[in-house]
């Protein structure tokens, strides 16, 4: 699934394809994804000139002359194609098509279709029901120790399942969590209360390093956003603990280190951490 930094990154990319372009034609492939589209979206598309971006947690604004701001999710499955008008773009799933000005096409694809699109009035976009929940976005420079740690306070699950609330902080998944708080020194089974003061500082400071370094990344693999295949989203990253079930722990080399990379399940979901440095 697309993590934020993930998001950003396509984010980024339609925004050097489209921002200021004039939309000329919208195609729809069906009527839904996962939930229906907006009545009339191909029209209210069509002849629209893209104003600009904005990404919030792991939703994509794209913001349209007119007065209304497409709101895109692109769920578990969904990608962005770039290509040139009249290249072959091969695969099926291609559910929304669009087509500028200046000769390019924009697909998005969604072969589980768990993505989702909708309009909203840009001057209200946090007011849409997907957005207006949402707790602080980890890279705004307003999220900090303090913020973090009222959003905490008197939480009694551990820290990792408080820090998927989307409440909490918007737009961090599993893999994220799991190396922030590897970074931060904090057990992922530490009760989310106790994570005040210094420790919620850091805590701060590591969701923000390591997405701000991993969107870093994607804007490196940006450089080469137009593959033969147009492709854009998921790009490998070498994460510490995530996925290294066993392998050998960075911040502890041996000997005697520690047993190497633990998991564990919480919440249904696996955690990757050092139970040696994170406490
Ligand atoms: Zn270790």
């Amino acid at each position: 699934m697309p993590e934020l930094p993930e998001v950003e990154t396509v984010m980024r990319a339609l925004a050097v394809r489209l921002q200021g372009r004039m939309i000329v034609r919208a195609v729809l492939t069906r009527s839904d994804l996962r939930r229906p589209f907006p009545p009339g979206l191909a029209d209210r598309l069509t002849g629209s000139r893209v104003l600009g971006f904005r990404r919030r947690a792991k939703y994509i604004l794209m913001r349209l002359s007119g007065g209304d701001s497409v709101l895109l999710h692109l769920g578990m499955s969904g990608r962005m194609i770039l290509a040139p008008i009249g290249a072959t773009v091969p695969g099926g799933h291609q559910h929304v098509i669009l087509e500028t000005d200046d000769g390019w096409r924009v697909i998005f694809c969604d072969p589980r279709r768990f993505g989702s699109i909708d309009l909203v009035r840009t001057a209200a976009e946090d007011e849409h029901k997907l957005l207006a929940g949402l707790g602080p976005e980890p890279l705004d420079p307003r999220f900090t120790g303090p913020v973090l740690a009222a959003a905490l306070a008197g939480k009694r699950t551990p820290i990792k399942a408080a820090l998927l609330d989307q409440r909490v902080v918007a737009g961090i998944g599993n893999i994220y969590v799991c190396e922030a708080l590897f970074r931060a020194g904090i057990s992922p089974r530490r009760l989310a209360r106790t994570v005040t003061g210094a420790r919620a500082e850091r805590l701060a400071g590591a969701i923000r390093d390591t997405l701000s370094e991993a969107v870093a990344a994607g804007g490196s693999s940006l450089r080469d956003y137009v593959q033969p295949d147009g492709e854009l989203g998921m790009f490998q990253h070498a994460w510490k603990v995530y996925g290294r079930e066993g392998e050998p722990c960075p911040a502890c080399p041996g000997p005697p280190g520690c047993a190497g990379i633990a998991r564990i399940t919480q919440g249904g979901r696996s955690t990757f951490y050092c139970p040696r440095v994170q406490r």
